[in-house]
Order: C-alpha cells, then sequence, then structure tokens
C-alpha cells in the first residue's frame, strides 16, 4: 500500500501527512479523555467517600449532644440552662441545643426560657433538619439534628460555617452539595429546594443525607490537560514520528521493482504480436512480444524492464497475463487464422523450473478449438536451462502436449549441440544480427548458410528473425528457411490490429 504512495506529488504527500499526525490524534485524544473521565470519576468518588466521613463525626456529635440533653426535657428550663450550655461548651461542634415541648420552643441555650412556635419544617424522630437561616447568625444555614419522644423533642444543631468547610475541603474546584431531605446546600452556603443535577452521589450509611458532585466535559478535558501531561507528550512525540515517516516514504522515489508491481496490479503489461511467414509468404504463425503501456512514459520496449522482471522473478506473472490476454481477444476470432497457426511466448528460464508453466500452456491452448493454434515456448540461448530431473520432465511433459520449443537468438550465446539435442528443440531461431549480415562479405554471413545446416540435420524447423529487406528473403528462401520474421513482412502490432492484418491477408 505504502508503495503505491512513493514519489508522490507535493500536495498529496502533505496530504497523507496531515492525516497520519492528525487521525492517530484524534484517537489517542478519545481514548485519553475517556481515561481521563475514569480517573476523575474515581478520585471524586474517593473525596466524597472522605467528605461523609468528615460529615458524620460532625453529626455523631450533635447526636451525642441530644442524646445528653434529653434527660433535661424533666426539668424547667431555668434549672437546666446551665446544663445544656455546658453541654454546647463540652461537645465539639455543636452551637445550639433547643428543647421542644408541644410542639413549641420553651428552652434554648442561646435565648434561654422562650415560648416560641417551631419554624416551618417538620421534625420526624432521629432526623436531620436543614435550616436556611440560623438563629445565632441568620446570614447563615445550620443542620439540626432532632430526636423526639411523644411530645418532647431535643434539636442540637451545627453552624452551616462547619458544613462549609468540609464541603470546600471535599472538593475545592468542583460543584458540590450536601443533600438533606429536599434541600441541597453548596459550598458558599446557599441552600436551594429545587433538585440539582449530579455525576456521582455518596449516601452516608449513619445519617439521612448524601453528597453529589456534578462533572461537566470542561471538567473532564481540565482534567486530562493538568494529569494527562506525558501520556499526551508521548502521543503527539508518536504521531509527529508516523508522520514524518508518512513523508519520507512518499518522498522516496519509487523503485523500478516496485513501478513493476504497481504496472502489474494496473494491467498495465500488454500483448504485441508480430505475424510471421512461410517459404510460401504465407502467415503461419505470429510472435507476441511485451509492452509496458506506462500512462506516463507511453509504450515502454522491452529491453528495458525485461531484465529485472526476470532478475525479481515478476516475469512470471506478466507472463502469465500476456498468454490470458492474449487467448482471451484472439480465441473469439480463433476462426480466421489458418489451422494449426503456431503463436509463439518468449519465456524465461525461470519460468522453467516454476511447475505452472505446462498448467499455464495448457490453459491457453484450451482456450482455443483443437488443432485451430499451436503453442511455441520460445527460449532465449543467452539463459540456458539446468538439466535437472525436474526440467527434463517438464520439457518431455510439453512435448507429450504438442508445446513446441524454439532456440531464440540462436548463434549470440554458448549452446552446444548436446544442449539442443537434450532438450529436443523443434524450432531454432536465427538471430537478427546474422540475418544483417546477408549480402555482405563478412565471416557471419557465411554462419547463416551453417546454422540452416545444422537445423537441417538436427530436423528442426528455422526461423529467420529481422527480416528487412527483399536481398534477405530471398537469400533465406533460396536456402530452405521455414518461416521468416521481420519488418519486410510485419511489425509487431496490437492484437485488434493483428486481427485486422489477419482479415486482409486471408
Ligand atoms: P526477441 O525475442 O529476439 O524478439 C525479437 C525482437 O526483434 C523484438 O524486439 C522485435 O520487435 C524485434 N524485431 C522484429 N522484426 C524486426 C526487424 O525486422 N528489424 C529489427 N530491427 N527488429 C525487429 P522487442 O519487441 O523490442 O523485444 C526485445 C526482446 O525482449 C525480445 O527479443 C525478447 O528477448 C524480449 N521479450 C519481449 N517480450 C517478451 C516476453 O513476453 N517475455 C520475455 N521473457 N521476453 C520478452
Ligand atoms: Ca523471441
Ligand atoms: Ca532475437
Amino acid at each position: 500500500m505504502i508503495n503505491f504512495f512513493r514519489a508522490a506529488p507535493l500536495l498529496t504527500r502533505f496530504v497523507l501527512t496531515s492525516v497520519a499526525f492528525l487521525l492517530p490524534v484524534v484517537l489517542g485524544t478519545i481514548l485519553l479523555f475517556f481515561l481521563a473521565q475514569d480517573s476523575l470519576q474515581r478520585e471524586t468518588n474517593r473525596s466524597l467517600q472522605s467528605g461523609v466521613v468528615l460529615l458524620d463525626r460532625l453529626l455523631w456529635n450533635a447526636d451525642a449532644a441530644a442524646q445528653r440533653a434529653y434527660p433535661y426535657t424533666h426539668g424547667q428550663c431555668d434549672e437546666v440552662l446551665p446544663y445544656i450550655r455546658d453541654l454546647v461548651v463540652i461537645i465539639p461542634d455543636v452551637r445550639m441545643i433547643t428543647l421542644i415541648k408541644d410542639g413549641r420552643i420553651y428552652c434554648s441555650s442561646l435565648l434561654g426560657k422562650v415560648d416560641s412556635p417551631l419554624p416551618d419544617y417538620r421534625l420526624v424522630d432521629n432526623s436531620l433538619v436543614l435550616i436556611p437561616s440560623s438563629p445565632i447568625n441568620p446570614k447563615e444555614p445550620a443542620v439540626s439534628f432532632v430526636m423526639t419522644h411523644g411530645n418532647v423533642s431535643v434539636a442540637s444543631s451545627v453552624a452551616g460555617y462547619y458544613l462549609k468547610n468540609i464541603l470546600t475541603l471535599t472538593s475545592q474546584e468542583r460543584l458540590i452539595h450536601l443533600q438533606i431531605g429536599d434541600s441541597w446546600i453548596d459550598k458558599t452556603g446557599k441552600v436551594s429546594t429545587s433538585p440539582i443535577k449530579s455525576t456521582l452521589v455518596v449516601n452516608s450509611k449513619h445519617y439521612p443525607y448524601s453528597l453529589s458532585v456534578w462533572l461537566s466535559h470542561d471538567d473532564y478535558l481540565d482534567f486530562m490537560v493538568s494529569h494527562k501531561q506525558t501520556a499526551m507528550a508521548i502521543l503527539i512525540l508518536f504521531c509527529a514520528v508516523i508522520a514524518w515517516y508518512t513523508y519520507w516514504v512518499t518522498g522516496k522515489p519509487e523503485s523500478m521493482k516496485d513501478k513493476i508491481e504497481r504496472a502489474i496490479h494496473n494491467k498495465e503489461f500488454v500483448p504485441y504480436i508480430q505475424p510471421y511467414v512461410d517459404s510460401q509468404y504465407r502467415v503461419v504463425g505470429a510472435e507476441v512480444l511485451m509492452r509496458w503501456d506506462d500512462p506516463q512514459e507511453g509504450l515502454v520496449r522491452p529491453d528495458f524492464f525485461i531484465p529485472l522482471a526476470e532478475e525479481t522473478g515478476l516475469i512470471i506473472p506478466m507472463t502469465q497475463s500476456i498468454m490470458t490476454q492474449v487467448s482471451d481477444q484472439i480465441s473469439p476470432h480463433q476462426k480466421l487464422l489458418s489451422d494449426n497457426f503456431t503463436i509463439s511466448f518468449n519465456i524465461s528460464a525461470k519460468h522453467c523450473v516454476n511447475s505452472d508453466l505446462l498448467a499455464d500452456s495448457l490453459r491457453f491452448l484450451n482456450a482455443f478449438s483443437q488443432n485451430q493454434v499451436r503453442l511455441c515456448l520460445e527460449l532465449t540461448e543467452r539463459e540456458l536451462i539446468e538439466n535437472t530431473q525436474e526440467a527434463s520432465n517438464l520439457f518431455s511433459a510439453l512435448h507429450d502436449n504438442k508445446i513446441q520449443l524454439a532456440i531464440d537468438d540462436f548463434g549470440t550465446g554458448h549452446s552446444s549441440l548436446k544442449y539442443l539435442h537434450q532438450f529436443r528443440f523443434d524450432v531454432l531461431k536465427i538471430d537478427q544480427s546474422f540475418i544483417r549480415m546477408i549480402g555482405t562479405n563478412s565471416v557471419s554471413a557465411h554462419i547463416v548458410e551453417n546454422l540452416l545446416d545444422l537445423a537441417s540435420r538436427l530436423g528442426m524447423k528455422t526461423v529467420a528473425e529481422g527480416v528487412e529487406t527483399l536481398e534477405q528473403v530471398e537469400y533465406l528462401t533460396a536456402r530452405n528457411i521455414h518461416c521468416l520474421q521481420g519488418y519486410y513482412f510485419a511489425k509487431p502490432m496490437p492484437i485488434k490490429d493483428f486481427i485486422q492484418f489477419i482479415q486482409q491477408s486471408g
């Protein structure tokens, strides 16, 4: 995939680099946000638990004060007043004790003997009451612990000041509330009776109240920024490395091998085909020659890419693709071809040690009717095939299926008579460098005669490559050449032109 973007244009590089940076940043930030959310909720829950412990202690003192003051409800206010005042002094956090009978306050540690109705809130046994305005300091709320027996009640109050302190200590930054009954108090001491939204709630196990906190998205973000700095720094660094790598890879020039792989994927290797004639100038066969139809460079000749394709083994899928394209495009027009029309493919030595060659050849032949087409595989003399058992089996199997073998570029390599014999070549293709010498006085001109003589003694068919002039044609036909191939008759052409060519020559 990354090869596909090698040597990408600057804009594409910029876009890819940005995506490579931003995508993990966004995903990583979302992940960190969820981690921060979880950590903040756990941390806040712990704070609420500690707040509840502090409030329980406060209320436990109020509870104790009420318990201890209760016996004094049997006496007159004047008699018991010093004792309940002592209790207020002795017991921490308690600011006031009030004695109540038949719904009226008759004695208060603060005001002494009184006779006033209860304010407008219900007194239930062992219950808490949140009083918005304390009798000690009307600007502050208070919480009273109320203990009732029959028509007598004792209320012991703690000041809102303590409550505010505990709420502030529990959570300095967040919106925290203490709920008692249907009232809520915040850390500024403000009392509200409309319900407050909350994210986390912790109830006291001992007294009827709860502590709650509301956490907003901003709280989570603040927490993430302040607590996940190292993780964020690592994330940014990691994304920067990925972005840099993407920029580097997309700017790297594409290697030739990458280009060939991409071209195979894009089906840019296409077959050209060059017809050849027999000694009566009838078109009896054609050689398939590969071209690279590069969208940028145009049509590329094989000398440029075949050597590397052979070296890397990519020649095998390329040849397979060419064979399929030829059978797909020619088989619908096969009736135009003469019987036993030979179609030749150039095969690299690597393909011969690959057992696919037989299967590929049979697949090609199966696309045509019987006896309509013969297949010839051309092996260049410059790349000799090792005489292994595997190769020998393959060649026998090819012969058994009437597939011909040609030795290509004959005279330019180092093959011996033994080699020609071992692999039982059916066709000898004389290289164009010798054909070019015909008509000159050079020694090479005589080599052609020797090669033709050798081939006839070995019982091989002969094909002359690169025939360009009438003189060459006459010279070769006079010496009983079987087939002639070259610009004199036809140049390599795309398959659709070849179909037309056959129609015209037929
Ligand atoms: P080759 O197999 O010897 O193919 C003959 C070459 O001579 C072709 O060159 C053809 O276009 C050229 N030619 C044909 N007639 C004439 C002529 O009258 N005059 C001149 N000057 N040239 C002529 P091309 O197509 O450039 O192919 C070059 C070589 O690339 C081929 O030599 C073959 O060795 C290799 N090649 C081509 N296609 C394939 C392929 O599909 N597989 C493999 N393994 N090699 C291939
Ligand atoms: Ca050839
Ligand atoms: Ca040649």
